[in-house]
């Protein structure tokens, strides 16, 4: 036995001696040790001093098989976690705007967002941004263009109703190869998706709508849309494959 694990026997066993003795005290003096004989009272506080550890064993039993104890500590009221989605509604939030490429996008994120275009140009691939900032104003006309053609209910599964669209928040942006635009499940093939899918995170983004995660993002699996969510958290989610609801939910 090493050195340092006999002192943490040691230290163990002197520990239980401690809740031992304060325990029999403790009995002895709440119940004013009448009536009781000190072999009852050793009893009593072993009895105590079981429960006592049991506790404690149940609490790291808990800990260990909680599979996200590891998550970052990141302030889940900040603008980077900001949530819109069907269940969401945003109302008119603006962020501060600024162009990249055409689109708009929150002030915050040029500089990653640029970052993030730049590595994958270096690696030979035509990044097309297609699609950022959207404004409530945009998004009603939008919806209400559906509304007339199919009513509201159907046009809110094609188009997002005003306030629940990520795209109002600035904070996203689709992203497609100049050669192939067609936004459907195939992208997923073109090596653009392939690198941007394997690299967001490094910039602070993630795959927003992953496959099969329908029931949870309220959204169908769009291999183009990418989020900012900061390098920690994006780094997170993509590695545990979560969905940006589900990690919040971790922070509840
Ligand atoms: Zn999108």
């Amino acid at each position: 036995m090493e050195y340092f694990d006999k002192r943490a026997v040691s230290a163990a066993v002197i520990t239980a001696a401690v809740w031992l003795l304060a325990g029999i005290s403790g009995i002895a003096s709440s119940k004013g040790g009448a009536g009781h004989s000190p072999g009852e009272l050793l009893i009593m506080a072993g009895g105590q001093l079981a429960q006592e550890v049991s506790e404690l064993e149940a609490e790291v039993a808990e800990d260990a098989s909680d599979p996200y104890r590891d998550r970052p500590d990141i302030d889940t009221g900040d603008w980077m976690f900001i949530l819109a989605n069907p269940w969401n509604d945003i109302g008119d939030y603006t962020p501060e705007l600024e162009y990249l490429e055409g689109q708009q996008f929150d002030v915050r994120i040029i500089e990653p967002m640029e970052e993030m275009v730049e590595a994958a140009r270096a690696e030979g691939l035509s990044v097309l941004l297609s699609s950022g900032y959207r404004s409530y104003a945009t998004q009603t006309w939008l919806f209400n263009r559906k509304a007339d053609e199919y009513g509201e209910k159907i046009a809110a599964t094609i188009v997002a109703r005003p306030g629940t669209s990520e795209h109002q928040t600035g904070l996203c942006c689709d992203i497609t190869d100049h050669y192939y635009e067609m936004k459907d499940a195939s992208l997923e093939n073109t090596q653009m998706y392939q690198w941007m899918s394997r690299h967001c995170a490094e910039y602070g983004f993630i795959v927003r709508f992953p496959k099969g995660r329908e029931d949870i993002t309220g959204i169908i699996y769009e291999p183009w849309h990418f989020r900012y969510v900061g390098k920690e958290a994006a780094a997170y989610i993509m590695e545990h494959d979560l969905t940006l609801e589900e990690f919040l939910e971790l922070y509840q």
